[in-house]
């Protein structure tokens, strides 16, 4: 495929429009808009197009109750369902921030670069994705392969909803392309990804008046306290695992003994048996712990497994870079902290690539920005990588 057309002025028209539109995680109505203008966006592309209703996410609150939240609809997006080559494509809709958020509008702060919220993480991936496979559908060998895209809507928070269907999906492929920004501004891939377990603490002990009652009382709050030191004393135990005890809350009123608390933790992994060794760890402060008249829960609220590329993925990633050179473009990866959607399709035996998504940086935060030089760049990445892909290459992966 030597000549990929790619329309710059459409790409930053659809970059604009996108972000426009607050879709923030648990943002139903925006979500609502942008799932609208993505059906719009890839239904001339595609032969089937769907909207997936998802169920509903649970989770504990911070005053210990199970909530549930409504994660609205996934698109599901087919390109010759007949075929048996295929692979998957996936992002995300869904964006860190949420209507009362006070990042909402895009800035263009200078010839090459917009400020604005998921014009990197991921409306501008979405954009480069939604590109490359229109110039890839060009292409004369377009015909062998298939495609599925599915674009989610909890990504930013765990992806508890649309995990089983993104699975389910991508057994059928043999590759999975993730469209997730870069992880440095010029444009490094990520190579292995830490694992992240989400878990939620939530004691209880027994109310009673400060004054009248006090020795009656069975404070929740200290019981925790005793229980998260424990958990914090496990940091340095293991190379690269880290648990932050990140949120904490408790308690009514001062003249309260309290008998309720919780706190919420964030545990990075660097290895797939490091998930084994800290379930055992909080086991055993859980045993050790027990005590008559508290009562101690541990729920984990999300689990992303540890990324490690395997041999497909780093003969996919080969190929890309071969592919790259012939483009005058250097690509290196390299291990990376946060995790995605790649941490899961990983853990089955395809080739998962998940940073094609733009050049930027400041995700998830105000400064939020996209290098607009590498939305043709990416996505005429993606094109010539889809099309090596169909003349044979997903045969080279293995
Ligand atoms: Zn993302």
């Amino acid at each position: 495929m030597e000549h990929v057309n790619i329309d710059y002025a459409a790409m930053l028209q659809d970059l604009n429009e996108w972000c426009a539109i607050n879709s923030g995680s648990t943002n139903l109505i925006g979500m609502a808009q942008m799932h609208q203008r993505l059906f719009e966006a890839f239904k001339p592309l595609s032969d089937n197009i769907e909207s997936i209703p998802l169920p509903d996410v649970t989770s504990i609150s911070m005053t210990g109750e199970l909530t549930s939240q409504a994660a609205g609809h996934a698109l599901l997006i087919r390109k010759r369902p007949h075929l048996k080559r295929r692979i998957l494509l996936s992002g995300h809709m869904d964006t860190v921030f949420g209507v009362e958020h006070p990042f909402q509008t895009l800035q263009q702060l200078d010839d090459n670069i917009i400020n604005g919220p998921g014009v990197a993480d991921m409306k501008g991936g979405l954009v480069v994705m939604r590109h490359a496979l229109q110039a890839f559908e060009q292409s004369t060998h377009a015909h062998t392969l298939g495609w599925d895209v599915i674009i989610s809507t909890d990504e930013e928070i765990g992806s508890n909803a649309s995990n089983s269907l993104l699975m389910n999906i991508a057994k059928s492929a043999r590759a999975a392309l993730v469209y997730e920004p870069a992880i440095t501004p010029d444009g490094r891939f990520a190579k292995n990804r830490k694992g992240d377990l989400k878990v939620t603490l939530v004691t209880t002990g027994l109310a009673a008046h400060s004054g009248r009652d006090f020795d009656k009382g069975r404070n929740a709050i200290c019981y925790l306290a005793d229980i998260i030191m424990s958990i914090q004393a496990l940091n340095g135990q293991r190379e690269g695992l880290t648990l932050n005890i990140g949120k904490i809350a408790g308690g009514t009123a001062l003249n309260i003994v309290p008998d309720k608390a919780v706190a919420q933790l964030d545990i990075r992994l660097l290895y797939p048996e490091d998930e084994v060794w800290v379930r055992e760890q909080l086991n055993i402060i859980q045993q050790q712990h027990q005590k008559t008249g508290y009562s101690l829960s541990v729920t984990h609220r999300y689990d992303r497994p540890v990324k490690r590329v395997n041999k497909p993925t780093e003969q996919l990633f080969t190929r890309l870079q071969t592919l790259a050179q012939s483009h005058q473009l250097q690509l290196t990866w390299e291990d990376c902290g946060g995790c995605c959607d790649g941490n899961n399709l990983a853990q089955l035996d395809i080739a998962v690539l998940d940073s094609l998504g733009v050049r930027g940086g400041n995700i998830h935060t105000s400064a939020e920005y996209i290098l607009l030089d590498s939305l043709i760049e990416r996505a005429k990445l993606s094109a010539y990588l889809l099309d090596d892909l169909a003349r044979g290459g997903l045969e080279t992966i293995y």
